[in-house]
């Protein structure tokens, strides 16, 4: 997987045709993307309209009804795909952030390391002192969760998902649970992820944040990428009556 992401003429992601249905329940319509290495790629759209299950298509976890993923050049609905191999490249982040309450910040970042056997205890212990650091939560490495702020257990749960060393990561309104004040030291970490050059795919709520530091923004709706474009392209002269009405409602 690795010698595929030196070179970047290929798409990291190439979504072709996705279509998932829950039931009789068509969530998402024949979505066609292609994001390439480095891309911060924010998605935006009213509740309801697929967001959510179009970012955990990319990881798998649902099940694809038709269409492919591929992700990294592996074909997400080939049966043969190493799936767990494939997740161990791609961070998620969610709104909630499920850190085990029973351990500390260090130790929830160390687990999933140590549990794949990706790193001794050792290294992912060290590893995990640097991320903490990175996210500005050096000082808290021993604190457990429940004496955290919604900020902090949400830069927690970023450190933990780039444990693994991921070269995508998936946000999925990862500001959406916290009290406002919380919410700048949370995209703060986002913004610095995108300037190291980091693949993100960002389902958020922040306009603001989306314009300032995606490359593009994709608007869906019913199932459907309704447009997309660069932020300028997006918020300064949307094309589509639906973008158009959306847009108003948030700005
Ligand atoms: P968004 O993230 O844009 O708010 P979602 O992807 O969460 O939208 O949901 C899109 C549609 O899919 C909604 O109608 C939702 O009820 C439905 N849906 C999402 N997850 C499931 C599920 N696990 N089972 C059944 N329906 C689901
Ligand atoms: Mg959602």
């Amino acid at each position: 997987m690795s010698e595929s992401t030196s070179v970047t003429t290929e798409p990291k992601i190439r979504v072709s045709g996705l279509v998932k249905s829950f039931g009789e329940n068509e969530v998402l319509k024949g979505i066609d993307v292609d994001i390439v290495g480095g891309e911060v790629v924010c998605v935006i759209g009213p509740s309801g309209s697929g967001k959510s299950t179009f970012l955990r298509c990319l990881n798998k976890l649902e099940d694809i009804t038709g269409g492919t993923v591929i992700v990294d050049g592996f074909d997400l609905t080939d049966k043969k795909v190493d799936i767990d191999k494939v997740r161990q490249h791609i961070g998620m982040v969610f709104q909630h952030f499920n850190l085990f309450p029973h351990m500390t910040a260090l130790e929830n970042v160390m687990l999933a390391p140590v549990q794949t056997k990706k790193a001794t205890k050792e290294e992912a212990r060290a590893t995990a002192l640097k991320l903490l650091a990175q996210v500005g939560l050096g000082e808290k490495a021993n604190a457990k969760p429940a004496s955290l702020s919604g900020g902090q257990k949400q830069r927690v749960a970023i450190a933990r998902a780039l444990a693994m060393s991921p070269d995508i990561m998936l946000f999925d309104e990862a500001t959406s649970a916290l009290d406002p004040e919380m919410v700048g030291e949370v995209l703060q970490v986002l913004r610095d992820l995108a300037a190291e050059g980091m693949t993100m795919v960002v389902v958020t709520h922040e306009m603001g944040f989306a314009r300032e530091v995606s490359d593009r923004v994709i608007f869906m709706a019913d199932g459907y990428i309704v447009e997309e474009g660069t932020p300028a392209e997006l918020f300064g002269n949307p094309q589509h009556e639906r973008t158009q009405d959306f847009l108003r409602k948030v700005l």
